[in-house]
């Protein structure tokens, strides 16, 4: 298949996980993909592998997404479709705990935030115009089933990942006229270095009370097929939708 033949694809967060198999599965179908991360190390190593073009960016700052979006776009003049899939989650070792609200310093909700909301809405905000331009493109925003039934103990996270669901709703509607589609996917669990850090105790009071009828978390190429599938053709009369890929676990 080639699908993405002659599109350029712009991914955030592309340099682990999920982010990276998305990158894997454009170049696999012919796109011309930028890997953009705030690691350059992981976003230069996908690059590589693959044959696409790395991008080094945090997100949570316009002026770098402005740049970012600019370097995407700057060698073919168009930029065709962009997946919001950069965020930070909630793990003990990194840089953020998971917490409920009376235990999450300002500092962690303000980054988290400006990671995983702001950084999806400055990303939106620099490709439309471009978008609108050439005369269409697709974005995917990803977001988490955080942000659909209540999961334990991650309340930045979720009102993060609530934000981007609500903000996939209205630049659908918006940016329709213009053929742009705008959609949302909602993974669960997915066997990426993220959910490896959540502590264990929490992972498993989530699949007691959000039980995965498949019974097992995703693998990472699960949720990037999907990707695609929005991305792609295939989905030209769809826009504005919140898809959960999470094994029916929300399907309760
Ligand atoms: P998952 O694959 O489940 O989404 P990961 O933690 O594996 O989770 O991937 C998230 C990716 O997003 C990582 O590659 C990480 O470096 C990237 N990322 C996190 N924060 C930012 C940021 N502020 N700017 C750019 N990339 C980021």
């Amino acid at each position: 298949m080639s699908r993405f033949q002659g599109k350029v694809v712009l991914v955030t967060g592309g340099g682990s996980g999920q982010g990276a198999e998305t990158c894997r599965l454009f170049a696999a179908e012919g796109a011309d993909v930028a890997v953009a991360d705030w690691n350059a190390d992981a976003a230069r190593a996908v690059a590589d592998e693959i044959g696409a073009r790395a991008i080094a960016v945090d997100v949570s700052r316009e002026a770098e997404v402005k740049q970012m979006i600019a370097a995407a776009a700057q060698p073919a003049g168009r930029l065709d479709i962009l997946v919001n899939n950069a965020g930070v989650g909630y793990s003990e070792s990194g840089r953020f705990r998971m917490a409920s609200v009376v235990d999450t310093p300002e500092e962690a909700w303000d980054a988290i935030l400006a990671i995983n909301l702001k950084g999806v809405a400055m990303g939106c905000k620099h490709v439309l115009p471009i978008m609108a331009a050439q005369g269409g493109g697709a974005i995917v925003n990803i977001a988490s089933i955080n942000a659909l039934v209540a999961m334990p103990g991650a309340d930045a996270y979720t009102a993060s990942k609530g934000g981007i669901v609500a903000l996939t709703r209205v630049l659908a509607r918006d940016w329709a006229p213009k053929g742009i589609r705008v959609n949302c996917i909602c993974p669960g669990g997915v066997d990426t270095p993220m959910i490896a850090g959540v502590v264990e105790q929490l992972a498993a009071e989530n699949r007691e009370l959000h039980p995965i009828p498949l019974g097992r978390i995703a693998q990472p190429a699960e949720i990037a097929r999907m990707t695609l599938a929005l991305a792609s053709e295939d989905a030209s009369y769809v826009t504005g939708v919140i898809l959960p890929v999470d094994g029916g676990a929300t399907a309760q």
